[in-house]
């Protein structure tokens, strides 16, 4: 298998996925076994992760998973194990090897097998909502316990709930962190150091979901659009009229 080692993300178009479900998808974050296969074959050897050696032939799509679900060793691993692809799955150490969960016994596996392991926080809590001292302990201990567990560094940190601000970038910088992942749509552009990442979910059928990995300009365009007016508006107007807002905007039922 051809891998560049020349790490630029710009271009990239970075996936979050959550858990992958064998049976019946009951959360709307799930992706059942059967997407998520179809996704990987679509990727292909295009795939990139956050390591120096991480770019496929002619990279294109990040593939990321939060929250260490057993799905990522289950079902996700094997899976890209047969096609060669790597991705980065972002973990929260508080619940490695606590039931549903990865163990660390099988984080060390992936791991060795060359997948990329971030850091999902200590506890999972929304950082905007923590004290600067708190949020620190959040970004750092769970840095710490993953480096010296993996002996390897952990650069990349995934933002609980996409919940970031330029505040927590600059205190994740500070911290020694070299890429930090919201949940804005959008193309890793030209600030590689805050990567974009773009939802794949439950109620997605697969023209919807090519639609993502391979974004026309009016998607980029409404990508933009969302982003800019997500933030302020779910703060004002609360989550659900936000969603209804914001599909009265869009035409979408
Ligand atoms: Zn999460």
């Amino acid at each position: 298998m051809a891998v560049r080692s020349d790490l630029s993300l710009h271009g990239m178009i970075p996936l979050v996925l959550h858990k992958i479900n064998r049976g019946a998808v009951v959360d709307w974050e799930d992706v059942s076994v059967d997407t998520f296969s179809q996704i990987i074959d679509f990727i292909g050897n295009r795939w990139a992760v956050f390591a120096p050696d991480g770019l496929g032939e002619n990279a294109k799509w990040m593939l990321t998973f939060d929250d260490g679900y057993l799905s990522d060793y289950d079902i996700v691993f094997p899976l890209l194990v047969e096609r060669g692809i790597k991705a980065t799955f972002f973990l929260i150490t508080s619940k490695i090897g606590t039931p549903g969960h990865i163990s660390w016994s099988q984080v060390d596996e992936m791991h060795r097998y060359g997948m990329y392991i971030g850091s999902h926080s200590v506890s999972h809590r929304r950082l905007s909502a923590l004290s600067i001292k708190d949020a620190e302990i959040e970004l750092y201990e769970s840095k710490q316990q993953l480096e010296s567990f993996l002996g390897a560094s952990v650069d990349a940190f995934s933002y609980p709930f996409g919940d970031s601000s330029s505040r927590l970038h600059q205190l994740g910088l500070s911290m020694g962190y070299r890429y930090l992942c919201t949940s804005m749509h959008g193309v890793v552009n030209a600030a590689e150091y805050i990567i974009p990442r773009n939802s794949i979910y439950s109620t997605m059928v697969w023209k919807d979901i090519v639609g993502v990995m391979e974004p026309k300009m009016g998607t980029r365009l409404r990508w933009v659009f969302e982003d800019q007016v997500k933030g302020a508006a779910k703060g004002l107007i609360g989550r659900e009229r936000y969603i209804r807002w914001r599909n009265w905007v869009l035409g979408e039922k």
